[in-house]
């Protein structure tokens, strides 16, 4: 199978890599934002389309057998192209996304809000020390939150950052021994996060829980309509793609 996935995300190298492993050709897609990124195997290609048209005439001139939506819970404008070109397209898309946390235990304890705008309004009004885990690109949406400290956790810094906030240059997976002492050291009170879902950064949830630390969590946009069937787990995706006519 010639199979176009669309990454960015730890779980569309690792299914890259199992695609590779299994005999189909691959080419994994990235927006071109991370500096140095782990490259997946099979070929790579970087940078935008140029919209959902320029997806369109990318999947009509290439002509991939089936195409994998990996990216990452929040990139919905990616996920709406992706539906949108595949099914002009013709083409079978899969989405691989990850479990949301809204299935979380502790996940009624939080403030569930749909934007960052509201997540800084609820974040103003707990009051306390912030932790920000929202992504480096969401951050200037937060740049004007009450709080005297905000400690800001990126897996890249590009200089977005607003200046006054302390910034922590880090990449999952995080445990929650580290988690305990990050919130301790910093005296954090309030935690804002968006539900990126999935194990590698859920320590944190656990860690607010036990240091009585109030939880934002920015919700994730909508799917795209009509939604592609959608799989948690690269088991699953791979057994879609094996079920797909030859
Ligand atoms: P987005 O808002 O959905 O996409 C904005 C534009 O970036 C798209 O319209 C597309 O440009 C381009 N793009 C995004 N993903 C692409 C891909 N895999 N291959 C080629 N072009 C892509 O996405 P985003 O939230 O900025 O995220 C950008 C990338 O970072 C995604 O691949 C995502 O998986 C990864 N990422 C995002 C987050 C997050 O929190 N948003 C976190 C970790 C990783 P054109 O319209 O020109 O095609």
């Amino acid at each position: 199978m010639r199979l176009l996935i669309l990454g960015g995300t730890a779980s569309a190298r690792s299914l890259a890599d199992a695609a590779v492993a299994g005999g189909h050709e691959v080419t994994s897609s990235l927006a071109g934002r991370t500096i140095d990124p782990r490259r997946p195997g099979g070929a790579v290609r970087t940078g935008g389309f140029g919209g959902e048209s320029g997806l369109r005439a990318f999947l009509l001139d290439t002509r991939p057998d089936a195409v994998i939506d990996a990216t990452h819970p929040f990139a919905a404008t990616m996920s709406a192209h992706a539906a949108a070109a595949c099914q002009a397209a013709g083409i079978p898309l899969l989405r691989l996304d990850r479990p949301s946390w809204r299935d979380h235990p502790l996940a009624a304890t939080w403030r569930w809000v749909d934007t960052h705008e509201e997540a800084a309004s609820w974040a103003d009004r707990l009051g306390g020390r912030v932790l920000l885990t929202v992504g480096r690109q969401s951050l200037p949406r937060y740049a004007g939150l009450a709080a005297e400290q905000v400690v800001a956790r990126i897996a890249q810094d590009d200089g977005s950052c607003p200046r006054r906030f302390v910034l922590l240059v880090d990449r999952g997976p995080f445990t929650l021994a580290g988690e305990l002492e990050l919130f301790e050291r910093h005296g954090i009170e309030v935690l804002v996060s968006k539900d990126s879902g999935g194990s590698e950064t859920a320590a944190k949830l656990e860690a607010a829980h036990r240091l009585g630390v109030a939880v934002v969590m920015v919700a994730r946009p909508a799917p795209p309509s009509p939604a592609p069937p959608r799989v948690v787990t690269l088991p699953q995706a791979l057994g879609w793609l094996a079920a797909l006519p030859a």
